[in-house]
C-alpha cells in the first residue's frame, strides 16, 4: 500500500513557506491506518514497551493505537497549562525562539521502557523535548517513531543516540 496517497500536502499552512502534511485522509481510511500501525509495529517485534508517549495533538492518534497493540499505557505530552495534574516541563528550540512541553509527573515510573511517537519528525525539537521529559522522570527510551520524516530538516541528528524509525521519508 502506498501511504503517500493518503497524505495530503497543504501549501503555505499554517504559514507561508510550510508544506503541511495533512494526515486526515489517512485517519479516514481504516485499511491505511491499520497498515500504518503494522509498519510502526514491525520495528518493535519482541520489544517490551511499558508506555507510549504521544505529542499533542496529531501524535495522539497513532500513539493510542500503538499502546493498545503493545499492551502498554498511553501518555500525552501537551502544550503548557493543558494537563490538569502536577507537571514537569521541557523547553525546546523552534526556528525562531523556544516552546515548552509538559507531562504529568507521575506518568512514567523509574525504569519503564518508553516509545516516543509523533506524526512528523521535522527539526526534531519536539521529539527531543519529549525524550528529555521521559528521562527526567527516569524512563528509558527504546525508540522514537514517526509516520513521516522530513529528512531535509535533519531532525534525526537531534535524536542521537536514540533509535529512530519513520514509515515515510520525504
Ligand atoms: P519539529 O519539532 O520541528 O520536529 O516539528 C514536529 C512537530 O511539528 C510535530 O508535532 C508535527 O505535528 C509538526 N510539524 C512540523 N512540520 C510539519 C509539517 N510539515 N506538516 C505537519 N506537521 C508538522
Amino acid at each position: 500500500m502506498d501511504l503517500q496517497n493518503y497524505i495530503r500536502d497543504i501549501q503555505d499552512f499554517p504559514k507561508p513557506g510550510i508544506i503541511f502534511k495533512d494526515i486526515t485522509p489517512l485517519l479516514a481510511n481504516p485499511q491505511a491506518t491499520r497498515f500504518c500501525v503494522e509498519q510502526l509495529l514491525s520495528q518493535l517485534q519482541n520489544v517490551k514497551i511499558d508506555k507510549v508517549i504521544g505529542a499533542e495533538s496529531r501524535g495522539f492518534f497513532f500513539a493510542t493505537l500503538l499502546a493498545q497493540k503493545l499492551n502498554a499505557g498511553f501518555v500525552p505530552v501537551r502544550k503548557p497549562k493543558k494537563l490538569p495534574f502536577e507537571t514537569i516541563a521541557a523547553s525546546y528550540d523552534l526556528e525562531y525562539g523556544t516552546d515548552t512541553l509538559e507531562i504529568h509527573k507521575d506518568a512514567i515510573k523509574k525504569g519503564e521502557k518508553v516509545l516516543i511517537h509523533d506524526d512528523v519528525l521535522a527539526t526534531g525539537g519536539t521529539a527531543k523535548g519529549m525524550c528529555e521529559l521521559v528521562e527526567n522522570l527516569g524512563g528509558e527510551i527504546v525508540q522514537c517513531n514517526f509516520l513521516m520524516e522530513l529528512t531535509f530538516l535533519s531532525g534525526i541528528e537531534k535524536l542521537q543516540p536514540y533509535k529512530v524509525f519513520s514509515v515515510i521519508k520525504y
